[in-house]
């Protein structure tokens, strides 16, 4: 008889929580339409052609419309030169209608990320990644948080997964993700350790960990021996993989439906974490997609619903 193997990890499951969040800023966004007159109104900036950007602002765009938000797309040629870019900024920082400013990145090449980031007025910085709100957030006085690290949070706690005293780590750096999430899960007083690519024995060091943050960009890169037993392991990274025997190697006798999406449309999403493996270890996941990337456009109502109130004094 073939023994089967028993699925062990619990799956969290994002949309559940993205629903729950996006029904809460609805209902917030109604009373202050009832109450006074103020509609909340995000402008998303995309420059350039990429297909991934597009379908990241299309989904914020449809989650505007069905909290109530009011949006405004701006899409602005590949060509767009910096100057160009840091007017319409500009412009968007004037208006009184505007609370929230959005750009997608990546921008092509030729525009200067920082000071774009820079231009953009931190009090409708609803992405966070102004240097004043990165710098509110390191301070331990969060102002806008980053939208997916912000989701990762309520992740956990809607999940009722005790942060506090836990050990925790993160495995990427990066600006938009790996910093801010060890900033704020250190400031709910966990026991933070970061990893990046110059890391010694990863293995070793992810294997303590309680909560394990994946955010590097590496399709199945986690693998079972990286997870303590019995952690809540939350998978960031966003993959494709066009190869349906990669698929099979990480999904095993769950594959069918990847490598078919594989066939039908040339890719499927895979996370950070191995899955097969990490189930068979983890206590928890994060399924990838319908885990944290939902989160990240929720959080992001949340955050333009929450500019909308603090710069009009509500
Ligand atoms: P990034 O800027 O490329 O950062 C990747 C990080 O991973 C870096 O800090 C890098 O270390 C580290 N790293 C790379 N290879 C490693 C290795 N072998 N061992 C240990 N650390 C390693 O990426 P990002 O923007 O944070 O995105 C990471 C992933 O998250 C991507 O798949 C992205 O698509 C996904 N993502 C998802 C969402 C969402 O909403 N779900 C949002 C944003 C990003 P160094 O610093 O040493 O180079």
């Amino acid at each position: 008889m073939v023994s089967k193997e028993v699925r062990r990890a619990e799956i969290l499951d994002g949309r559940s929580i993205a629903e729950q969040i996006k029904h809460e800023v609805a209902r917030e966004v109604q009373r202050l339409r009832d109450e006074q007159s103020l509609k909340p109104c995000l402008a998303a900036v995309v420059a350039g052609d990429n297909d991934a950007s597009a379908v990241y602002v299309q989904n914020k765009m449809r989650a505007c419309a069905e909290v109530g938000i009011e949006s405004a797309h701006h899409a602005l040629p590949a060509s767009t030169t910096t100057a160009e870019l840091l007017a319409l900024i500009a412009e968007l920082n004037r208006r009184a209608d505007v609370d929230g400013i959005l750009v997608q990145l990546p921008l092509p090449k030729q525009i200067d990320e920082a000071s774009i980031i820079q231009a953009v007025d931190p009090a409708k910085d609803v992405d966070g990644f102004h240097p004043a709100n990165v710098g509110l957030l390191a301070m331990g006085r969060p102002r806008f948080v980053p939208c997916t690290p912000a989701g990762i949070i309520e992740l956990l706690e809607r999940n009722q997964i005790e942060i506090a005293g836990a050990g925790a780590c993160v495995v990427g750096r990066s600006q938009i993700v790996g910093r801010p999430a060890a900033s704020l899960l250190l400031q709910r007083h966990a026991t933070v350790t970061i990893c990046h690519s110059r890391t010694r024995d990863l293995p070793s060091v992810t294997r303590q960990a309680d909560i394990l943050v994946a955010v590097l960009g590496r399709p199945g890169f986690i693998r079972g021996d990286y997870i303590k037993p019995g952690a809540t392991v939350i998978d960031v990274g966003v993959n494709k993989i066009t190869d349906a025997a990669e698929a099979r190697a990480l999904f095993g006798a769950e594959a069918d439906d990847r490598i078919e999406a594989i066939a039908r449309r040339g890719y499927t999403l895979v996370g950070d974490v191995h899955p097969m493996e990490a189930d068979l270890v983890a206590g928890r996941r994060t399924p990838v997609p319908g885990g944290v990337g939902l989160l990240t456009v929720a959080m992001l109502m949340r955050n333009t619903l929450l500019a909308a109130k603090w710069r009009r004094g509500v």
